[in-house]
């Protein structure tokens, strides 16, 4: 057992994408203490900045104080608190649904949908970089999995012409693309789901409070809200909480209630993650300029990236690849920058596929120009 592990490690580290965990000793931020260094951070998904503001902490402190922190049981047991079902209203009400369902994370909310609404009956038409979440949900399903080329909806139409006018479908995708920063053709999707009676689900996670004009995500920016089936997102990246969503008609948390399994065999989130996030939930809605700064930073990070000559991909939000391919070159880059006090992390495969290697910058609602300059600086001398 112990030279299988020894021999898989050393697998991994042979193809460079050996994985080593870095220590943050300060709240997230622009700037973050790392190994006990401060450093430029330009690898969170805390878009807005709300994972350290004084409105959302002030929420789960005074939320503590009245409700203490664990929840004591699953929502179906004891666990269902006032608190849960206040977010799970203000979530429905800023994604215009009639209901929304809490999850304790985007992994479980991925993986708890849509085993719950698939099975070795069905297919879920899957686009090619779907979060690992999906493509687990899926597997944890038993459907069927057809995955169409990335956004490419000439390959997803093949795909639709192909299946059986019976089968139970599902098209999924993630709004935002968490690797590439580049948005779903979703009114294409939408669409295609119509002609071919497919539902449809739509991963927010790097959507919601990014985008939409009170940060609902694609979905809103779009207008779609009643052409999409499940809207799923994640409260651990703008939100700077934790926990995620399901958010749709009053049957699907119905459903997903009595068959989601990791909504019903998990324990509910402390009542002070949930008053956290609809604080944080308020300032989504109401702080539009904090959207505005934030695609103005990334804009012109990018901008300047493009001119020096470097493949940003598809890019158009804040989360901006800079294409490298090999590996090890990618490692040696996200190394080199952070000796010079810039925190900007490689991903290897299997996160992306083989020769896909890459530097994931992403920018911040309270990062500066000067911050971003700083980082320029630091990538010309690469
Ligand atoms: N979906 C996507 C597209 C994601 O990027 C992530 C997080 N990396 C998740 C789901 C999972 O969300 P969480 O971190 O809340 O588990």
């Amino acid at each position: 057992m112990k030279s299988y592990l020894q021999e898989e490690l050393q697998k991994i580290e042979s193809l460079g994408v050996y994985r080593k965990l870095k220590t943050v000793d300060s709240p997230q931020g622009r700037e973050i203490i790392l190994s006990g260094r401060r450093v430029l951070n330009f690898c969170s998904n805390d878009y807005l900045g709300l994972a350290n503001d004084e409105r959302v902490k002030q929420a789960a402190v005074e939320a503590i104080e009245k409700f203490g922190f664990g929840s004591g049981a699953s929502r179906l047991i004891c666990g269902n608190m006032a608190p849960h079902e206040r977010l799970e209203e203000d979530l429905a009400q800023l994604k215009k649904t009639s209901c929304a369902l809490l999850f304790s994370s985007g992994y479980m909310a991925n993986t708890g949908i849509i085993s719950a609404l698939m099975d070795r009956e069905g297919v879920v038409i899957s686009d090619r970089l779907n979060h690992a979440s999906i493509v687990d949900g899926i597997v944890l399903s038993r459907a069927k999995l057809e995955r169409y080329h990335h956004a490419d909806m000439q390959d997803l139409r093949r795909v639709l012409e192909r299946l059986p006018a019976s089968k139970h479908k599902l098209i999924v995708t993630d709004s935002v693309f968490s690797m590439d920063g580049d948005k779903a053709p979703l009114e294409e999707i939408v669409r295609m789901a119509g002609r071919y009676e497919a539902m449809v689900m739509v991963d927010e996670a790097h959507a919601f409070g990014v985008l939409g004009k009170h940060g609902g995500g694609l979905v809103e920016e779009l207008g779609l809200g009643e052409k999409v089936d499940i809207q799923m997102g994640t409260l651990s990246k703008a939100a700077g909480c934790f926990g995620a969503y399901a958010c749709g008609n009053e049957i699907l948390r119905e459903f997903l209630i009595n068959k989601s399994r990791s909504f019903i065999y998990t324990t509910a989130m402390p009542p002070a993650l949930a008053q956290a996030a609809r604080a944080a939930l308020q300032i989504i809605r109401q702080e539009e300029k904090l959207r505005r700064h934030l695609q103005e930073c990334a804009d012109y990070l990018r901008g300047h990236l493009q001119t020096m000559g470097f493949d940003t991909m598809n890019s158009t939000t804040p989360i901006i690849p800079v294409l490298v391919k090999d590996s090890n070159q990618a490692k040696m880059m996200s190394e080199n920058l952070l000796e010079q006090g810039i925190f900007a992390q490689a991903i290897r495969p299997p996160t992306v596929p083989v020769g896909m290697a890459r530097l994931r910058l992403t920018v911040t609602a309270v990062h500066t120009q000067a911050d971003i300059d700083q980082l320029l600086n630091a990538v010309r001398k690469l």
